[in-house]
């Protein structure tokens, strides 16, 4: 133990050495030093604090790890022998890819243009030929989301309205001010079914992802602007969707990945709580999240986002239209509000080319008032090509794609919406019920009220369960991870194919057991079980970006690039 006498000591020891200091050292000394220790505080204490504070000691050890893990095996990765065997690898599974994704019509080839042009016969042979390669059979309704409506009446429509405004861009509302006229009417007809007040405002956008970048990039600049945080933060549920992460990258915010209840699989408030800090400029909530399709407890992120001040944006792009008309559907309200109702929402997306069944590319982004709006524009007034502005992240835009939404809008009606949506509200309790009920292998993930139903097992390999429901029955279902999970958004096109889904289901789960049983859980011969082994895996997950990248290269592969490799 120090007497009293030794810390006095001491600290007079430590007063003349402060004092020594401030007077004997120069003032580039002295600056260097301070660099010196702010570096260290902010680069290296303060990001400490902040992880152990927000995921606690435990996960915090566990995230450097797995850092140090990864970093570890990316070197070793490198060396040479080694590299050419994944290389190997990847080769393989590229050419895979390709035998899977590259179906070619026989007589279309134009990886240049055409010498002369072709005869406006010739080009809708072309299409034909192209229009009927064999695919999932999605007007069957046996894939996952993907087709929202498909009706051959609603197409038609759809076709005309594009039609007549082929040219239009909405870059120039001079030259179409009918196409102004109705992206104004669709984004304040989608306002006043997120019961926005009359001082709520949008703008259209390309699709899910635009809106949810301009969200994070709005509240990122409002951030700047009013509260001067120079390092923006984004706190969302884990189960947020990837554009958020995307969001992230693009325009240089860090993501803070709050739990979930491991019981309702929405997110924990409490951690959301640990995550905030003075650098947060936006919280995320989804109704529903794609993964799981549960809903976030929105009115409790809502208290949140006004005690700290904090703009709440709701991801409504799956649940669009379906959480809107949940209510006249099922004849009861939602069990809790999740929309402009509450004082914390500050800006909803809401894809209208999911179930507002409007033509792909089409998607509404909304906001509280235009103060939050007015954050989301680009204006330039010193640009040699004019004053410009512009309030989405495209420049020009396809005019026709919005006159498209609106047209499906006024065409479907407040009945015709409410008709759809408890259809498929039916058919995806019809499969919930199949699910909690029927089949014992499998288990319902959270409680979803909505579309989207996610199911797991600790039985069976739920990833080969997948492929075998391709295989053998032509289904398309979304493959999960963490847990590894299946999901199936209900569509319009659904509601024809649900009952020989649940059969199909049950047939092929049996078939699971039975070899489970002879073999082991990981015995059935599956890719996409393989594929997501080997993501879950830390030391190999750096190989499926690359496998992801070849994915994306065999996107735009054509037969001039084939011959390039010979
Ligand atoms: C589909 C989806 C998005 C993104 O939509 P895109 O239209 O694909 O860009 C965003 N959030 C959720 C919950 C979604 O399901």
């Amino acid at each position: 133990m120090l007497s009293h006498v030794d810390i006095e000591f001491l600290l007079e020891e430590l007063r003349e050495y402060i004092a020594g200091y401030y007077f004997n050292t120069s003032i580039i000394i002295k600056f260097k030093d301070f660099l010196f220790v702010y570096t260290l505080y902010k680069y290296l204490l303060c990001p400490i604090f902040q992880n152990v504070y927000g995921y606690g000691i435990y996960r915090s050890l566990t995230f450097l790890t797995t850092y140090i893990i990864k970093k570890i095996y990316s070197i070793v990765f490198k060396l040479p022998v080694i590299r050419s065997k994944i290389e190997k690898e990847i080769k393989k599974t590229q050419a895979s890819l390709e035998s899977q994704l590259i179906i070619k019509a026989d007589h279309v080839n134009h990886s240049i243009i055409p010498d002369h042009g072709l005869s406006f016969k010739d080009v809708m042979n072309q299409l034909d030929e192209l229009d009927h390669l064999k695919s999932v059979s999605w007007k069957e309704g046996k894939i996952s989301g993907a087709v929202y409506h498909g009706g051959d009446d609603l197409i038609k429509l759809q076709t005309e309205a594009y039609h007549r405004f082929a040219v239009s861009n909405q870059l120039h509302p001079d030259a179409f001010p009918g196409v102004r006229q109705m992206e104004s009417e669709v984004v304040s007809m989608v306002l006043n079914l997120f019961n926005a007040s009359p001082e709520g405002c949008g703008t259209t956008s390309s699709g899910g992802t635009e809106s949810l970048l301009l969200a994070c990039l709005a509240a990122r600049e409002r951030g700047r602007v009013e509260k001067g945080i120079t390092e923006p933060e984004i706190v969302a549920p884990k189960t947020i969707h990837a554009a958020v992460f995307k969001a992230a990258k693009y325009f240089k915010m860090k993501l803070l990945l709050a739990d979930l209840d491991p019981k309702t699989f929405t997110v924990d408030i409490n951690h959301v709580k640990r995550l905030i800090t003075k650098n947060t400029v936006i919280l995320l909530g989804s109704a529903p999240n794609f993964p799981y399709g549960t809903v976030d407890d929105i009115p409790k992120l809502s208290n949140l986002a006004v005690r700290y001040d904090i703009p709440l944006h709701v991801d409504c792009c799956l649940g669009s239209f379906v959480v809107a008309y949940y209510e006249k559907a099922m004849k009861k309200p939602f069990p809790f509000e999740f929309d402009f109702r509450l004082p914390g929402v500050t800006s909803i997306s809401c894809d209208t080319h999911k179930y507002g069944f409007a033509p792909k590319g089409s998607s509404i982004i909304m906001y509280k008032n235009s103060d939050y709006r007015k954050y989301q524009y680009y204006i330039s007034s010193d640009w040699v090509g004019g004053l410009y502005g512009s309030p989405t992240l495209a420049g020009s835009r396809p005019g026709a794609l919005t006159v498209g939404a609106w047209a499906t809008m006024i065409h479907l009606g407040d009945d015709g919406y409410t008709e759809i949506i408890t259809d498929i509200l039916e058919n995806a309790k019809l499969l919930k019920h199949a699910i909690v009920n029927e089949i014992d292998e499998l288990d319902l993930i959270g409680d979803p009220l909505l579309s989207v139903i996610s199911f797991k097992s600790d039985v069976i390999n739920i990833h080969a369960l997948g492929d075998m429901m391709s295989k053998k029955y032509g289904w398309h279902l979304s493959s999960l991870q963490q847990p590894a999970a299946l999901h199936l958004a209900v569509t319009k096109l659904t509601n024809q194919s649900i009952l020989d889904l649940i059969n199909d289901l049950k047939k092929c789960v049996a078939e699971c057991v039975e070899i489970t049983k002879r073999e082991g859980k990981d015995s059935i011969k599956s890719d996409t079980a393989q594929l997501y082994g080997v993501a879950e895996s830390i030391s190999t997950s750096s190989v499926v970006d690359e496998l992801v990248g070849c994915f994306l290269n065999v996107m735009y592969k054509t037969d001039k690039d084939n011959f390039d490799n010979e």
